[in-house]
């Protein structure tokens, strides 16, 4: 697989050394440099296989013989042990539930990949002796902000695995409390810092950091956020998972609806379509954080500062990867418009498609999900769309929005035991300010 970076399409690499490297030198995402086609027999046995079987063939298309068959199928197998349930809700309305994971959110899926993909290079480096430029010998540590789902899923992923250090950033007091408990309770090789600001000041410290030469020379470090091209690649397996899960009569015209914070998500279904995945359109789906929908609209793309909402792991006011998007339509709008549709949802909305889907349907939704719901409610009055298929991503599982959904639902929302077992340990966190000297000097602090 060959790589460029965003910023200079003459910067280059290939997939390991993208994965542990995270970011490219020249601050860029990496990007394929083009998106391998799935061949026919591959699509029309796509129904009879199960979800490994599906993404070990997608997975070697997109990574091709840099990684041997049998490392990578060792890899898939390894990594993807949970399924991607599609669950009606009405005629032609599908959930599809990607929160069946240890950390119960779609993150799981890509932070699993990821951790493996990125022991698997760091050791393929050390026995070639061949390393990325960020590659110091020691520890590997992987820097990840995160709005609440992605620290935990990527803890997971990494937990334990030797010669790895997790450092997560978290806005203090922006994630609910059981993203916290996930966060700040795993211990061993994972540390938490509580940031005074929001997940954006998170974000630009995280990348502050990858810009510091000085940092760079003294540590190896990585980046697991979805700028991550380890963690995206995966998120375009569920889209196949789904239409592999239909009833063939409901595959002719598919629309997917993703609930969309940092558009990695909807990044991969954008791949997994240029594979050859017969999607006819997207829906981006924002809550109040509009710069996506605001871009479509107006054709300019303006980042703004993220405002705290219910589906608090979408407060995001410059989606990182834009720029995939862009290049994948070589930045012509009209390109984007043709295949994706974007709605902003209000945080009033959002909380009664919670009540209204549970009374009508008896189906239970996170508040990110229920983004989705009404996006696609709003699409299919607005385009007079009802013969579509609409798959909405369910992104998370509910309980892990228990104090956002509860109030509302005015019952209880029942905590699967792999979540209980979180809320009884104690939080371990370190406060930092949103100052990037603090963080600087927490990295250094050991070496
Ligand atoms: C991360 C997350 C999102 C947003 O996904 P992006 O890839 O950042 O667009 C949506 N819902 C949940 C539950 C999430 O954890």
């Amino acid at each position: 697989m060959r790589l460029y970076s965003t910023h200079s399409s003459s910067l280059r690499t290939t997939f390991l050394h993208a994965a542990v490297q995270g970011l490219a030198d020249d601050g860029g995402l990496w990007m394929p440099d083009h998106l391998p086609t799935l061949a026919p027999e591959f699509f029309r046995d796509l129904p009879d296989m199960d979800f490994p079987t599906m993404a070990n063939h997608v997975m070697q298309a997109f990574i091709g013989d840099e990684i041997p068959a049998k490392d990578l199928e060792h890899l898939v197998r390894d990594a993807f042990t949970f399924d991607a349930p599609l669950v009606k809700i009405t005629d032609r309305t599908y959930a599809l539930e990607l929160f069946h994971g240890p950390t119960c959110a779609f993150k799981d899926f890509g932070a699993r990949f990821m951790a493996r993909a990125l022991s698997y290079g760091r050791n393929q480096f050390a026995l070639a002796n061949n390393t990325p430029s960020n590659a110091q010998s020691g520890d590997l540590h992987v820097l990840v902000a995160t709005s609440g789902d992605t620290g935990s899923a990527v803890a997971h992923g990494f937990w334990n695995v030797p010669g790895i250090r997790v450092i997560i950033l978290y806005p203090k007091g922006k994630v609910s409390e059981l993203q916290e408990k996930q966060l700040t309770t795993m211990g061993g090789n994972i540390a938490a810092l509580e940031v005074e600001g929001t997940f954006d000041d998170c974000q630009a410290l995280v990348k502050t950091a990858f810009q510091d030469n000085d940092l760079m020379q003294r540590l190896a470090l990585t980046s697991a956020n979805s700028i991550n091209i380890a963690r995206l690649l995966p998120q375009s397996l569920y889209y196949f998972r789904a239409v592999s899960l239909l009833p063939k009569e409901e595959r002719e015209r598919l629309v997917f609806c993703t609930p969309s914070g940092n558009f990695g998500n909807i990044t991969g279904g954008l791949f997994a379509k240029q594979m050859g995945l017969p999607i006819t359109r997207f829906i981006a789906a924002s809550n109040r954080n509009d710069t996506f929908p605001l871009y479509l609209q107006s054709g300019v793309y303006t980042a703004k500062p993220s405002v705290a909402t219910p589906s608090n792991a979408m407060d995001v006011g410059n989606p990182s990867n834009f720029a995939r998007i862009e290049k994948l339509y070589n930045g012509s709008i009209e390109a984007i418009r043709k295949e994706v549709l974007a709605y902003s949802i209000a945080d009033e909305a959002t909380l009664e498609t919670v009540v209204q889907v549970e009374k009508a349907h008896g189906y239970v939704m996170c508040p990110h999900t229920a983004v989705g719901y009404a996006a696609v409610e709003q699409y299919r009055t607005e385009q007079n769309d009802r013969e579509s298929t609409a798959i909405v991503l369910a992104t998370a599982h509910p309980a892990k929005f228990g104090e956002v959904i509860e109030p509302v639902l005015h019952k209880p929302v029942a905590v699967p035991e792999r979540l209980a077992e979180y809320a009884r340990k104690t939080k371990h966190s370190t406060v930092i300010s949103p100052v990037y000297e603090q963080l600087k000097a927490y990295l250094l602090k050991d070496v």
